[in-house]
């Protein structure tokens, strides 16, 4: 039985490499030294995975920003837009182009735009999409890979293992970049240069090369299904004497089950933490020339693998299959783990003794292997710990698992209908047409990320802390009444983060120190652990609230954020289904709800940012999901009087085939992210008749620019012409945090002026 990993995390245990991008990108060193910080990491990965006893060791996994962009650049995918930096940079600085592709360039008097972005498929991991045109033409246009290959292999010998997207999920993650043509075309031009690689790396001595196609678990059509089929026969017809790893993840396969293990590979790599059920049937159907990678061990979660499980999985595929065609692995590639749980020093120790990071992963899985194979000692230490988080008080919380035991429709219904609520706030609030407000959180600016920092380091008393951010609220509540907004927030000067804020003061979360993930680029998060059944031992932002709505006369906004933005921005629990967990949040928020409501506060907002994207990768999976991720919405506002107006935003989504969940969450007022769009994300509401008020975005907080009056105010004539009038807001796309405060102010000032003259006009 081998060992393999598909993938180590490349940002460096201390983010070496985002701190090396972004100082060459601010010209502080150069080229020379941002390679040797990227060479002292591939190889400090590669001793780590040696060390675990790894046998298939990969490479090619590192990136500088993003291995689809790796992708894109090895086979000479580059936009045409770049061609003025392709001339410019000589073939020594190619990262530039490379850079320049993620980032955009605007210098030496050339401004073109990056590459679009978008999330890798369910998880929060961020890639650059390749274009497509319909001449499109495919060549080997660098040489990283060989190189890369070449290095490893000095440090790995035979256990080294290039990694490359595979040609068809490469297809299937890109875009047409013009009409007329449909890239899955692209495959018959595409697999030669596939094979050209292959061949390369094969001649300077790879043995096993694994080719990435997560799109295996997707919905295929019949097309797509077939370029499968096409690209891997002509691979295989194509090159001999090296072995095709084909690895899926995220999903079970499915319907692509026959299709996947039809294709003339030698070893297909399996998710059975996502989809352990797969596996009797993959059993039943696979062919004799094939070998099979178990992924047993989460590439994507924070716990101890559980021996046991994994081990009664390996033990059937063992008996059907013998262990010499079986592989161990992780589900997915560590990429989407924390590094090393080592570097945790303040973590719980009876907690972090039922955790595990992508270094711990690693050993987990030889452990696994041995166990098979018969040191059944190792078993000992890993059922204690199971068992110890099976069992432990810190986890299990009985009151709140006899709470949501019990949930029923009342618990997540509203006491009348909308239109009675819409009434009963028409006659509190008394708003014009048109209302005005914004998303909640104003410029975070260094003043206030400092004050933050101060006061963690201990170098500012509560009181002094406190005081500065009372000082930060008050001016922004003074400089909303001035431009004449009609709802105010506090502007969530006081929290660092929308899911940190809530998960450390609610119980059954933990906090890293460096359990780092990339995001995207340079950029990684550290999202909290939830670990236990989650409560709230005391308000969490009534305090704020209230001291924010005491300084006006104006309506005070309550902030906070839902329960599957919290889910879906955390390492979750394993040992229970996500729905419960979730609700579990739900009731924590709720209750929150109904004490600002008790503390006076007549409007709150509940963020559901994340709903779109917690979608599952299948679409029959759909409306299990939406249904509960709804619900627990439903749950989160359904605690408090008819009078009290509810609020839920949400980022950038894509609404149309979710709008009657969207209408079921049943929020009295909706903001969404248009501008960019030019409205076009509203077609969805209209279509639906969608019935509650609805504060379409006007304006776009993602760039510093600030848009006129009349932009604006056309905007709005457009949402009245697809929508009722009275259920309109007027609002900017999302927090705006991330914008410093002249343009804000004169945006804003703007967008007011811009709801006045729409009111106006009718
Ligand atoms: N209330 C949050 C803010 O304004 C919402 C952020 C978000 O939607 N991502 O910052
Ligand atoms: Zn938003």
């Amino acid at each position: 039985m081998l060992t393999q990993n598909l993938g180590y995390p490349r940002i460096g245990n201390q983010r070496q490499l985002k701190k090396a991008c972004e100082q060459y990108w601010a010209g502080k060193i150069g080229q020379d030294e941002l390679n040797g910080i990227a060479r002292k990491i591939k190889q400090d990965n590669w001793q780590t995975q040696l060390d675990a006893g790894i046998d298939l060791i990969p490479c090619n996994d590192f990136s500088f920003y993003d291995q689809v962009l790796d992708t894109s650049l090895l086979l000479g995918v580059i936009p045409q837009r770049y061609s003025p930096v392709l001339s410019k940079v000589k073939t020594n600085n190619e990262i530039d182009l490379y850079f320049a592709m993620a980032r955009g360039y605007q210098k030496d008097g050339l401004d073109i735009t990056a590459m679009e972005m978008t999330k890798w498929l369910d998880t929060n991991y961020h890639y650059i999409v390749p274009e497509f045109t319909a001449n499109q033409e495919f060549r080997i246009f660098n040489e990283n890979i060989f190189s890369e290959y070449n290095t490893a292999k000095l440090q790995l010998g035979e256990k080294a293992k290039p990694v490359l997207l595979g040609p068809v999920s490469y297809l299937l993650q890109g875009k047409e970049k013009e009409q007329g043509f449909e890239r899955i075309d692209l495959i018959k031009k595409l697999v030669p240069v596939y094979v050209d690689i292959i061949n390369r790396l094969r001649q300077q001595g790879a043995k096993w090369i694994q080719l990435d196609e997560p799109c295996l678990v997707l919905d295929l059509s019949k097309k797509e299904k077939e370029a499968f089929d096409y690209a891997y026969r002509a691979i295989s017809n194509r090159v001999s004497g090296v072995k095709i790893l084909l690895a899926t993840y995220f999903e079970a396969l499915l319907d692509n089950t026959g299709l996947a293990l039809s294709l003339p590979v030698t070893a297909l790599h399996i998710d059975l933490v996502r989809a352990p059920e797969q596996l009797d049937e993959v059993l039943a159907l696979i062919p004799d020339s094939l070998q099979l990678s178990l992924g047993v061990v989460d590439g994507r979660n924070v716990w101890k693998n559980d021996y046991e499980k994994s081990l009664s999985l390996i033990n059937k595929a063992i008996e059907k299959l013998g262990a010499d065609r079986l592989i161990i692995a992780p589900s997915c590639s560590l990429l989407h783990s924390p590094i090393d749980l080592d570097l945790e020093t303040a973590i719980d120790p009876e907690i972090k003794n039922w955790m595990a990071f992508a270094k711990q992963k690693l050993t987990e899985v030889n452990e696994i292997r041995q166990i098979a194979e018969g040191n059944t000692t190792l078993l000992e230490a890993n059922k204690a710990a199971i068992e110890s988080r099976r069992s432990s008080k810190k986890v299990h919380k009985q009151d709140v698992k006899n709470r949501i035991a019990t949930i029923n429709d009342a618990d997540a219904t509203r006491q009348s209908a909308f239109s009675v609520r819409q009434r009963l706030h028409q006659e509190r609030f008394n708003f014009p047409a048109f209302p005005t407000t914004t998303i909640g959180s104003f410029p975070q600016t260094d003043d206030i990320r400092q004050l933050r920092a101060k006061f963690k380091k201990g170098d500012l008393s509560q009181e002094q802390y406190d005081q500065a951010i009372a000082q930060a609220t008050v001016e922004a509540i003074r400089w909303q009444e001035e431009i004449g907004l009609d709802v105010l927030v506090h502007g969530e000067f006081e929290r660092n983060d929308m899911v940190e804020y809530f998960g450390e003061q609610l119980d059954g979360f933990l906090f890293t120190k460096n359990g780092w993930v990339q995001s995207y680029g340079s950029r990684c998060v550290k999202p909290p652990v939830i670990y236990g059944d989650v409560s709230r031992p005391a308000d969490m932002t009534v305090r704020w609230s209230k001291f924010a709505a005491a300084q006006t006369d104006k309506p005070m906004k309550g902030m906070l954020t839902g329960p599957v933005t919290i889910l879906q921005w955390s390492f979750v629990r394993d040992d229970q289904p996500r729905d419960i967990t979730t609700n579990q949040i739900a009731f924590a928020i709720r209750d929150e709800v109904v004490a600002l409501e008790e503390a006076g506060i007549g409007i709150i907002q509940i963020d559901e940012a994340a709903i779109r994207e917690g979608l599952p990768l299948r679409k029959a999976k759909h409306p299990h999901y939406l249904d509960w991720a709804v619900k627990a919405f439903r749950i989160t506002a359904s605690g408090v009087q008819d009078k009290t107006q509810i609020h839920t935003h949400m980022c950038y989504s894509e609404f149309n085939n979710i709008i009657e969940h969207i209408a079921a969450m049943d929020a009295d007022v909706i903001t969404i992210e248009t501008s960019r769009s030019q409205m076009e994300l509203l077609q969805a509401f209209a279509h639906f008749e969608y019935p509650n008020e609805i504060g379409p975005g006007v304006y776009d907080i993602h760039s510093p620019r600030v848009p006129g009056i009349e932009e604006m105010a056309s905007l709005l004539a457009k949402a009245a012409d697809l929508l009722p009038v009275r259920n309109l807001w007027v609002n900017p796309d999302c927090g705006l945090k991330t914008r410093k405060w002249p343009e804000t102010k004169a945006a804003l000032e703007n967008m007011v002026a811009a709801a006045k003259q729409a009111r106006a006009q009718i």
